[in-house]
């Protein structure tokens, strides 16, 4: 996902049809033009079928963050389309430098890698892969449905892996063998994965999780 444009949003616009979006290009030259420090409330907004278009709202104003979450954005899709109906395909919402809320993802969750229990109570996939922010930066993310398998993942020898085109460094995965509670669906992506560059050089199925299995790790 890159951003196609920047955009700033006065304070007070969701009572002020006279205050304009003002549309920029790239993030420096927006913040060149604005206030630079005022970038802690956005909304991401990616539209035009299959993401084609994203821009990033930045507000002066939380309660306006908040109405172009709630409401703004549609009339905002209306103009992009040229008046022609149409839908968001994914949003984000931060408040105070904090992502707050998302529309339109699914197995994806880029911002929360942590929690190892799903708010059902249900253990987690432990599937983490990189994916591109909405600053197209690129960050760790993690799978969001329940794990359902358990799994012995042996990692490739690799020590250290280097993308430079997306100038990123990151961390190794264990050279040990380990064991993994995953998805199906996360499963048969490793299963078709391994052995290729980048990603583990083996995948091995132990068995199905089951709900005392689950408890054994319920303090994790
Ligand atoms: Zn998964």
């Amino acid at each position: 996902m890159s951003i196609d444009n920047w955009i700033w949003v006065p304070a007070g616009i969701r009572n002020n049809n006279s205050i304009g979006y003002r549309k920029y290009k790239s993030c420096p030259e927006m913040l060149r033009a604005e206030r630079p420090t005022a970038t802690a409330h956005q909304v991401l907004l990616a539209h035009g079928a299959d993401a084609l278009i994203d821009e990033q709202y930045f507000f002066e104003s939380a309660d306006d963050a908040r109405w172009f979450w709630d409401s703004g954005y549609e009339e905002r899709l209306y103009v992009e389309s040229e008046h022609k109906s149409t839908a968001y395909d994914q949003m984000t919402l931060w408040i105070d430098n904090k992502q707050v809320a998302t529309r339109g993802y699914d197995r994806l969750d880029r911002f929360d890698t942590d929690t190892d229990r799903l708010p059902t109570g249900e253990l987690r996939c432990d599937d983490r892969y990189k994916a591109v922010d909405s600053y197209g930066d690129v960050e760790w993310a993690r799978c969001t449905h329940r794990a359902t398998l358990k799994v012995r993942i042996t990692p490739a020898r690799t020590e250290i892996a280097t993308d430079e085109s997306l100038k990123v460094t990151y961390t190794p995965l264990p050279a040990e063998a380990y064991e993994a509670h995953i998805c199906a669906s996360c499963y048969e992506v490793a299963l078709q994965s391994a052995g290729t560059e980048g990603s583990p050089a083996q995948v091995e199925m132990l068995g199905e999780l089951t709900a005392s299995s689950e408890s054994e790790h319920a303090d994790l």
